[in-house]
């Protein structure tokens, strides 16, 4: 069969694969996106929609080995590492213990921020010039905590914020419980970002098809790459279920299946996945009027002009799908210990997604090492929506060998590709 020729090839059209491809093809590069299901229906899918630079912090932090062990024999914990026997974990987490250091943590919040308020401020001037509708809603985000230890965590993440040049303020019980009613009194205090966004991740993800397509750009949907053929160290053709192509340039962006793309090219990533759930829940209760994170319980709750999202638990597993009915029920039952859903008639769509982690929580973009013709943006962990936009934009200025607007350095895909 012909293989047909192409300049960029992006593989994966979820939230980070659609935003580079427009951010490319409005530098007037031809690009031909493409996904092995429905673009937006992988990690992208149903994810809290959350839009928060005061969110950028990696997955290794100081203190967290700790509290890892301690949450890794109960199953209903919001973090929890699968034990097995395997390599593959093993190395994964010698690594996660290396990024465990202050000084690198600091690093990781200063890149991860820039490139998520960049993303805000591209999904703000998208909802502006679209004709199509992502639900961005700009009411800021609350960190509520019903606990002493939460309190001090929300103040310290307030603290370290600031410091990145981000808005917020701490607020007691009373303030906090007239601020937003739908929270119950068991309630401590919390802290309140004002400035933080949220969106409906898949309409944002169709949307930024639609104007890539808009802008001349070829999507197609329903294409799996099984075989990556290479002649040296390049890429020579793409092989999928529905034709091959002879692309210039290969962008890998296929979350956590990236890592089995591209040992078809002999190439090694520790990626992880980050297994998490949603639900969404309707009724006739108090919603609350915008984004809460109920600190001790790790649980996301988005409000939706007809609905509210639940989502929350971090499991890291090696690309296991497995579902775990005491995970979502931990997560109803903890938003139900903080908010008033005596109401509630109906829980339903139920999902799960594997967030693509890498060990040091920073997403590797940039030229491959071994392969001339292989670009990576993977491993956008818990932040993959918020990070998305600017992940793209300094994407497209390596591509384009312009100068890039935040260090590439923290990302480059040499300090993990083997
Ligand atoms: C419960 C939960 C809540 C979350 N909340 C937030 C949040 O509020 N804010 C935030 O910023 N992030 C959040 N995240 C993280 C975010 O969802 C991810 O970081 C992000 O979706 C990753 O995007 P991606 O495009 O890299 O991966 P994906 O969306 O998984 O896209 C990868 C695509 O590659 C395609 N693909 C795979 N293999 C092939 C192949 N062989 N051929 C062709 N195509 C292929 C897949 O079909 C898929 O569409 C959350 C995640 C979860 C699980």
């Amino acid at each position: 069969m012909q293989a047909k020729a192409v300049d960029i090839l992006i593989i994966g059209g979820g939230v980070v694969g659609a935003t580079m491809a427009l951010d490319l093809q409005k530098q007037g590069v031809q690009v031909l996106l493409i996904d092995k299901g429905d673009f937006g229906k992988g990690c992208s899918f149903a994810n809290a929609g959350w839009v928060t630079p005061c969110f950028s912090m990696p997955l290794p932090q100081p203190g967290m080995l700790l509290k890892a062990t301690k949450w890794l024999l109960d199953p209903a914990s919001p973090l929890y590492i699968k034990p097995e026997f395997s390599l593959n974990l093993f190395s994964w987490l010698t690594r996660f213990l290396l990024a465990m250091n202050e000084k690198k943590m600091v690093r990781s919040i200063e890149v991860l921020t820039a490139i998520s308020k960049y993303s805000l401020e591209s999904y703000r001037a998208l909802a502006q010039s679209s004709s199509h509708d992502f639900s961005f809603a700009n009411k800021g985000l609350i960190l509520a905590s019903g606990e002493k230890t939460g309190l001090k965590a929300a103040q310290k993440e307030l603290e370290l914020m600031q410091q990145m040049g981000i808005a917020g303020e701490f607020m007691g019980q009373e303030a906090l419980l007239a601020f937003e009613p739908a929270l119950k009194p068991i309630l401590k205090g919390g802290v309140y970002f004002p400035h933080e966004a949220q969106v409906e991740p898949f309409a944002l993800t169709q949307t930024l098809i639609k104007e890539f397509q808009k802008l001349g750009g070829e999507a197609m949907s329903g294409l799996e790459v099984i075989n990556l053929k290479k002649v040296d160290n390049r890429i020579s053709e793409v092989v999928t279920t529905h034709g091959n192509f002879r692309p210039k340039l290969v962008v890998m962006a296929a979350g956590t299946w990236s890592k089995n793309l591209v040992e078809l090219l002999g190439c090694k990533i520790p990626l992880l996945g980050g297994k998490g759930y949603s639900m969404s829940v309707h009724g006739d209760f108090v919603k609350p009027t915008r984004s809460i994170m109920i600190v001790e319980k790790k649980i996301a709750v988005t409000p939706y002009d007809n609905y509210m999202r639940l989502a929350g638990t971090l499991e890291l597993v090696n690309q296991d799908f497995d579902f775990s009915a005491k995970r979502v029920q931990a997560i109803e039952n903890g938003a139900r210990q903080y908010l008033n859903l005596e109401g509630v008639s109906q829980i339903d769509q139920i999902w799960r997604g594997l967030r693509p982690c890498t060990p040091d929580g920073v997403p590797m973009i940039g030229f491959s090492s071994k392969i001339s013709n292989l670009f990576y943006s993977v491993g956008h962990q818990m932040l993959g929506l918020q990070s998305a936009a600017g992940s793209a934009k300094l994407a497209s200025e390596l591509i384009l060998n312009k100068t890039p607007y935040v260090d590439p350095i923290p990302f480059k895909p040499s300090r993990y590709e083997r």
